[in-house]
C-alpha cells in the first residue's frame, strides 16, 4: 500500500501541492474567497457571464416548471425538450449539421474518443493536449502519437507510418495553458491526405473566438461540411454554465448516441441548466460587444507587462499566461499578489512541463481597465 502522508509530504517540498480554496461569491471578475474579497484572473468566465442574471433567471424559470432534476438517461426518460431545443440551437449557431449535448467536456472527449477508435485505431495528439483528450486517447486502447505541439511535420510523419485504419487526429483549438491556436486548416488538410478525423476542442475558444463567438470555425474561416470534422466545445468557460456539446454530421451524431459511453451510461444533465445555456447562447450572439471588451483589455495587459521582468506567452485569446519557470518563483509571485488581494495562481507541472510553471492570467469581459492596471500595478511591486 502506498504510504499518502509520505507522499503528500513530498509533493509539499517539491511545491506540488495543491489545496482548494472555496468561494463565497457568485463567480466574476470580484469574489469572495475563504473570506476575503479578491480581484481574480483565475477562472474561464472569459466574457462574465456566469453569474449574468438573465441566465439565473432562466435556470430558475425551467425549474419552477420543470424541477431540478433530469431523472433519467437521455436514452431512458431523461432526453428533455430543453435539451433537444438546444441541441438544435447550438449545431445552428456553429454551422454544423448536428449538435449532441454531454455532461461535461471531459465526459464528451472520453466518449467521442472511445466511440471512434478502439483497439485496431489510431490517435493523433498534440502534446498539449488537455487532460481529457490524454485520457480518452488511452481509455479508446487505440495507438496513442503524441506530436510535438503544434509541429505538423511531425504529425504527417507519425500518420505516415501508421498503419491503422481508423485514425483520430485530436487537438484543443485553443490551448488551455498556453493560450494559443492549433493550425487547424492544415490539420484538416492533413486528415483529408490521409484518412483520419480531425477533432477540434474548442473549449476555450467558443464564445470568445471570431467577431460572432461562433468559436474556432469561424476564427479559422472553414469550410464546416467537411464530415471529418469533429467539433467539441464546453459550455462552463465562455457560456458561464456547464456542460459540453459535439457537433458534425448527422452520422457522427448518431454513433455517438448509440456507443458513446459515457452519453448513455449517465444521468442527462438538469433541464434547468439547458435552459440556462439557451439563455447564454443568445446573449453571446446578441452582445458582441463583450468580445470587443476583452480584446481591448488584452491589449492593455500586453503593453503593461512590457515594463516588467516577465514576459507574456504568444498568445491573443483571454488566456494570457505569464511565464516563470521556477516552481517556488511561480508561487511566491503567486501569495505575493494574493497579500495584495489579487487571486492569479500559480500552473504547476504536471499540468505544465517541468520548468515551465506560470501565471495564468485569465482574462474576462467583466474585468475593467482599472483592474488591469491593479494587476500591473501589484505585479511591479514583485519584480
Ligand atoms: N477540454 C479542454 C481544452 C479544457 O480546458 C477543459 C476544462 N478545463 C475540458 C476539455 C473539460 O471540460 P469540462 O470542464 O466541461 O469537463
Amino acid at each position: 500500500m502506498i504510504d499518502l502522508e509520505a507522499r503528500l509530504a513530498e509533493l509539499d517540498a517539491q511545491g506540488l501541492l495543491r489545496r482548494r480554496r472555496t468561494l463565497e461569491s457568485a463567480q466574476g471578475a470580484h469574489v469572495t474567497v475563504d473570506g476575503r474579497a479578491y480581484l481574480s484572473f483565475a477562472s474561464n468566465d472569459y466574457l462574465g457571464l456566469a453569474a449574468h442574471p438573465v441566465i439565473a433567471a432562466a435556470a430558475r424559470a425551467a425549474a419552477a416548471e420543470y424541477g431540478a432534476g433530469a431523472g433519467a438517461a437521455h436514452l431512458l426518460t431523461g432526453h428533455h425538450v430543453l435539451h433537444h431545443r438546444l441541441e438544435q440551437a447550438l449545431a445552428e449557431f456553429v454551422g454544423l449539421p448536428t449538435a449532441l449535448l454531454f455532461s461535461t467536456g471531459y465526459m464528451a472527449n472520453l466518449g467521442v474518443v472511445t466511440a471512434l477508435v478502439g483497439r485496431n485505431g489510431a490517435v493523433f495528439a498534440d502534446k498539449l493536449n488537455h487532460a481529457s483528450l490524454v485520457d480518452a486517447a488511452v481509455l479508446s486502447r487505440a495507438d496513442h502519437h503524441r506530436y510535438r505541439h503544434n509541429d505538423l511535420a511531425h504529425l504527417e510523419n507519425l500518420l505516415r507510418d501508421s498503419p491503422a485504419k481508423d485514425k483520430l487526429i485530436a487537438t484543443d483549438a485553443v490551448f488551455s495553458m498556453d493560450g494559443d491556436l492549433a493550425s487547424v486548416p492544415e490539420l484538416l488538410a492533413l486528415a483529408e491526405k490521409y484518412d483520419a478525423w480531425l477533432y477540434l476542442d474548442d473549449a476555450h475558444g467558443f464564445g470568445v473566438l471570431g467577431a460572432e463567438g461562433r468559436g474556432i470555425l469561424e476564427y479559422a474561416r472553414l469550410s464546416t461540411l467537411d464530415p471529418r470534422l469533429i467539433y467539441l466545445a464546453t459550455l462552463g468557460k465562455a457560456a458561464g454554465v456547464s456542460g459540453a456539446f459535439v457537433a458534425g454530421s448527422e452520422a457522427l451524431v448518431e454513433w455517438l448516441v448509440n456507443k458513446a459511453r459515457t452519453y448513455i451510461y449517465t444521468t442527462a444533465t438538469p433541464p434547468m441548466l439547458a435552459a440556462a445555456v439557451s439563455a447564454s447562447l443568445r446573449l453571446i450572439a446578441g452582445e458582441p460587444e463583450r468580445r470587443q471588451r476583452l480584446a481591448a483589455l488584452i491589449a492593455r495587459l500586453k503593453d503593461g507587462v512590457a515594463g516588467l521582468p516577465w514576459s507574456l506567452m504568444p498568445s491573443d485569446t483571454p488566456i494570457q499566461p505569464l511565464s516563470v519557470g521556477d516552481n517556488h518563483e511561480a508561487l511566491r509571485l503567486a501569495e505575493g499578489l494574493k497579500a495584495q488581494g489579487i487571486l492569479l495562481p500559480a500552473i504547476r507541472p504536471p499540468t505544465v512541463p517541468e520548468g515551465s510553471a506560470r501565471l495564468r492570467i485569465s482574462l474576462s469581459a467583466g474585468h475593467t481597465e482599472a483592474d488591469i492596471d491593479r494587476l500591473l500595478t501589484a505585479l511591479g511591486t514583485l519584480a
